[in-house]
């Protein structure tokens, strides 16, 4: 598969602008005036989706158009309460099944985006190439084409990260030309709670600060010292631990200065423990970027074409003490598969 993101990245400018023909006797380069040719080129981008997914495919980066709209807000919340209702269920169940597809989507990797997963799997599997677009035949058509189009498509297009080590890979390890460019980016992250506190659990000089922290200083240079100018980042555990133990002025520490002035942080509504609402934002507290919070996902995939209810602290006040015993057990019992799973694939 030819990725849109992971070819032409690499090509070398200086050389191409060298060696390209001026073309003065062709209609798109010799009647239209740039700003002409910007338009069109910017056509060609809206057709194509001006918010496209990049993620890894079969070690490749690939893209696919993003299909949620700006404000859309996560519809598998209020789906369960329907089903529920739909089975005349009055009180919250301990698990309830589901068909495959609903039960893909409570497990979906790319979070809120399950939609555009879902959108980009009926495209491969019919074709199993990316979606469809005008960003390659632009960009091929002729060296001058490429260069022009180059600088309108980065900094036209916002991209769209739902995984922690490809988005590490494009700004930290690998970073393209193409990223300097890049005026608005997109971040829906589910990872484990170390993976967030890692820089601060392990603070000397010569043990890896992890892929969170790297990321969060480059797109803070990014901000400084390129063209980014609207980020937005989104946050959640993947782990089965609750938000609430999250220390979130430790995990957003490295944001400051330019990127905190043009950025939203989306983080989960939390119910707030004694011992560490200081690591948290309280409301009414004054922070260096614009905070959002969301309704976390109230259920979650068992994998055996269930999904059960995810026990948060506002939950476990209301939960009798059978109820609660349970809800313990079946999380014990996960983890206890879990490990058993670990340790007969090694
Ligand atoms: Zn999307």
């Amino acid at each position: 598969m030819v990725s849109m993101v992971s070819e032409l990245g690499t090509l070398d400018l200086a050389r191409l602008t060298a060696t390209a023909d001026i073309q003065h006797d062709s209609s798109l380069f010799g009647r239209f005036p740039s700003e002409i040719r910007n338009m069109i080129y910017a056509e060609c981008w809206a057709v194509s989706g001006l918010k496209q997914h990049i993620f890894s495919r079969e070690g490749r980066l690939a893209h696919s158009p993003c299909v949620l709209a700006p404000g859309e807000v996560d519809t598998r919340n209020g789906e369960i309460h329907r089903m529920c209702r739909q089975g005349r269920r009055r009180s919250r169940p301990h698990s309830l099944p589901v068909e495959n597809k609903w039960a893909s989507r409570f497990s979906s990797a790319w979070q809120e985006h399950w939609g555009c997963e879902e959108e980009m799997s009926i495209h491969s599997v019919r074709t199993q190439k990316c979606p469809r677009t005008l960003f390659l035949p632009m960009l091929l058509a002729c060296k001058r084409a490429y260069l022009e189009a180059f600088y309108s498509l980065y900094t036209s297009i916002s991209f769209v990260f739902t995984n922690l080590q490809t988005a590490h890979h494009c700004f930290v390890i690998h970073p393209a030309p193409w990223v300097k460019l890049l005026r608005s980016l997109a971040f829906s992250f589910a990872v484990p709670y170390e993976a967030l506190h890692q820089h601060r659990f392990y603070s000397t000089p010569s043990q890896y600060p992890g892929h969170w922290a790297e990321l969060s200083t480059s797109l803070s240079n990014l901000a400084r010292f390129a063209s980014v100018q609207a980020v937005s980042i989104r946050l959640d555990l993947s782990d089965g631990r609750q938000w609430s133990e999250v220390r979130e002025r430790w995990i957003l520490c490295a944001i400051r200065g330019i990127l905190a002035r043009r950025l939203v942080v989306q983080l989960p509504e939390v119910t707030h423990i004694d011992g560490l609402r200081c690591y948290q934002y309280l409301k009414g507290d004054k922070t260096p970027f614009r905070l959002e919070r969301y309704p976390r996902l109230q259920w979650i995939n068992t994998e055996d074409g269930r999904v059960e209810p995810r026990v948060e602290p506002a939950d476990l006040v209301s939960l009798d003490r059978g109820q609660l015993s349970q809800a313990r057990l079946r999380k014990a019992t996960r983890g206890i598969c879990g490990l058993v799973a670990g340790i007969k694939s090694t």
